[in-house]
């Protein structure tokens, strides 16, 4: 079903502006009056003026066109500053709102939809609709004023003239619906198309896609990729640059046939007598400000219904839902003592494949508890469950007994911190990569995160220390300097909760004590989830949590769970000896 065009919503987006616009409105008039005064002139230079010889009134209103040429010019410069100025404003309003939404926006919304598609509605569309809301409104009441000063004048000058001059008009408006309706599909098309293009550049020009395309050797693949959808992008926007031209080609040929018809008539009613030739001349000069407008009117029609398309994409995201969870309101806990519980968890991101079925466990606070499983047995899942990045769909996580659902998002938040195997850096300094955890830090204290995640030396040694770029995601950095840089930036936060997922990837020795050293001041005094995948912390977890096919199948110290003799014996004997002792054959290298 076609959605109706949101005029009222679009029309909201002018409000904070009504100041500007009333002025806006004010000059438009002045300057559709202002331009009145040249035509009249020239009546009456030709019908009174010339005709008694007088060059006093020559130049009187010679005089006058100019002053009003000049009066009209500086009321243009004020009516464009204005211009700009609202135009701006809505579209710096509007994305900004939409990249608060985002902000707001579901993790499941980022997995699902493509960087590149994002940053094109976010940059380009946004920009694309600033010449509409500036250009729109005015030429609309821009050409309506003119069109009626101009339609009470020629009325007053001569009406059978004047019938004659509008009787073409509609000949140029008729033809408008279908152009502007062709006008918004393929604008459709190709804002889509940009997207495509946008999303290519987001992934092949990344660090992590050029390097693969490098080790792949994928360039002449990626080239013919790009080449046919910028091939397909050119034919969209050329299409798009023709539609309405043979509708604008009849309506250029109207404002050149409508002056010749009223000539027709004027002649021949000079002729007569019945009117005089300043008259019939200062008709065809207004006319321009008859025709000019109509056509101008009916091009707005077709770039505001090629704007819908745009506007409809923004609004598409703005209408998005945000987080289910309480983003603002709900319980709010200052500081939380730490205790975590999974009350029959069952979890889903699509239908009918459940990532977590009936999970159940108490976690105290200050407890250390290590999650192991094989892979895709739903160990992330559980941590992204504690700071609510998703809903469960049945039974409840809790922080302290409440439900996390119930609590207010920045309180809950506040008190989890998270370190990712992927560690995330903005291309900022280090400083402020760890101020990003908290911004009032003093220098102290950004000093004594940085020390007891054994990276603050490593800082000191580099030339510029601490003010040193870290590069895009912080890839100047290896990959044990960058996580002990996120322990840091945990430690500043300073969380009673933390989630924490163990590097798989094999680390020098050096580098993995350096890292196993920053855990411990990092789980001091706060209830830690860990997804383990060494032994060394596996077996220094007060609890061991076994998760197999979402399921928590077992639960205890490492020597009960080996008593046991289940899938956590089964899994220490396969995979966590034999990588102990790979990696000790590693450190021997
Ligand atoms: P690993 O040790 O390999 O990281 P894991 O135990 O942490 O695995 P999860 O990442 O929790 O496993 O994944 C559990 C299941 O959910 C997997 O089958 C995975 O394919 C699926 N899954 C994970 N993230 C998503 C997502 N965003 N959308 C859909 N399915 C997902």
């Amino acid at each position: 079903m076609k959605k109706p065009v949101e005029w009222k919503r679009i029309a909201s987006l002018f409000h904070p502006y009504w100041k500007q616009e009333v002025q806006v409105f004010a000059m438009i008039f002045l300057g559709a009056l202002l331009g009145l005064i040249p035509p009249l002139c020239t009546l009456r230079l030709i019908d009174t003026a010339i005709p008694q010889n007088n060059f006093g009134s020559v130049c009187f209103y010679v005089g006058g066109m100019i002053a009003a040429a000049l009066l009209a010019g500086l009321v243009g410069v004020y009516q464009g500053y204005l211009n700009s100025l609202v135009g701006e404003g809505i579209v710096r309003d509007i994305r900004s709102s939409l990249v608060s939404h985002l902000h707001r926006m579901p993790l499941d919304f980022f997995t699902s939809t493509k960087t590149g598609e994002i940053m094109n509605r976010v940059s380009s569309d946004v920009d694309s609709i600033d010449n509409v809301v500036t250009g729109t409104m005015v030429t609309v009441v821009t050409n309506v004023f003119m069109i009626t000063t101009t339609l009470v004048t020629v009325f007053v000058l001569n009406w059978k003239l004047a019938l004659l001059s509008i009787g073409i008009i509609p000949f140029m408006i008729f033809p408008i619906w279908p152009v502007g309706r062709k006008m918004y599909e393929v604008r459709k098309k190709t804002r889509q198309k940009r997207d495509e293009i946008e999303a290519l550049t987001q992934e092949t020009l990344s660090i992590s896609g050029i390097t693969l395309i490098k080790s792949f050797v994928r360039e002449p693949y990626e080239h013919d990729r790009f080449f046919n959808v910028g091939t397909d992008l050119m034919k969209l926007e050329i299409s798009l640059a023709m539609v309405g031209r043979w509708f604008m080609m009849l309506i250029a040929a109207m404002v050149t046939i409508g002056p010749a018809a009223v000539w027709l008539l004027g002649g021949w009613l000079a002729i007569q007598k019945t009117v005089t030739i300043g008259i019939v001349v200062t008709f065809t000069t207004l006319l321009n400000r008859l025709y000019g407008p109509a056509s101008a009117l009916a091009g707005v029609q077709v770039q505001v219904v090629g704007a819908l398309a745009v506007f409809e994409r923004i609004f598409e995201y703005l209408d998005m839902p945000e987080e289910r969870c309480k983003s603002d309101g709900g319980a709010e806990l200052a500081q939380v003592a730490g205790k975590v519980e999974f009350k029959h968890v069952q979890f889903s991101y699509s239908e009918n494949r459940p990532a977590l079925k009936d999970v159940s466990f108490v976690i105290e606070p200050g407890e250390m508890v290590a999650f192991v499983g094989p892979s895709g047995a739903g160990k992330t899942t559980i941590t992204q469950l504690v700071p609510c990045f998703y809903n469960t769909q049945e039974g409840a996580v809790l922080v302290d007994d409440h439900d996390v659902k119930e609590m207010n998002l920045h309180s809950l938040r506040s008190n989890i911190g998270i370190v990712t195997q992927e560690t995330y850096l903005f291309h900022d300094t280090i400083e402020n990569n760890l101020r990003y955890a908290r911004a009032d830090a003093t220098d102290e204290e950004l000093f004594g995160a940085a020390k007891a995640a054994n990276i603050h030396d490593f800082i000191v040694s580099l030339p510029e220390g601490y003010k040193t770029i870290v590069g895009e995601r912080g890839h100047k950095l290896s990959g044990g300097e960058r996580q002990r840089l996120a322990i840091a930036r945990v430690l500043l936060k300073n969380p009673k909760i933390l989630i924490l997922d163990e590097a798989t990837s094999a680390l020098d020795s050096v580098n993995e004590a350096l890292i196993q050293q920053a855990f411990v001041p990092l789980m001091q005094g706060r209830t830690s989830l860990v997804i383990a995948h060494r032994l060394s912390t596996i077996l220094s977890a007060d609890r061991i949590f076994v998760i197999e096919h979402g399921e928590l199948v077992e639960g205890g110290t490492h020597s009960e769970l080996i008593a046991l003799d289940g899938v956590y014996a089964n899994l220490y004997r396969q995979q966590f000896r034999e990588r102990e002792s790979e990696s000790a054959l590693l450190r021997l290298d």
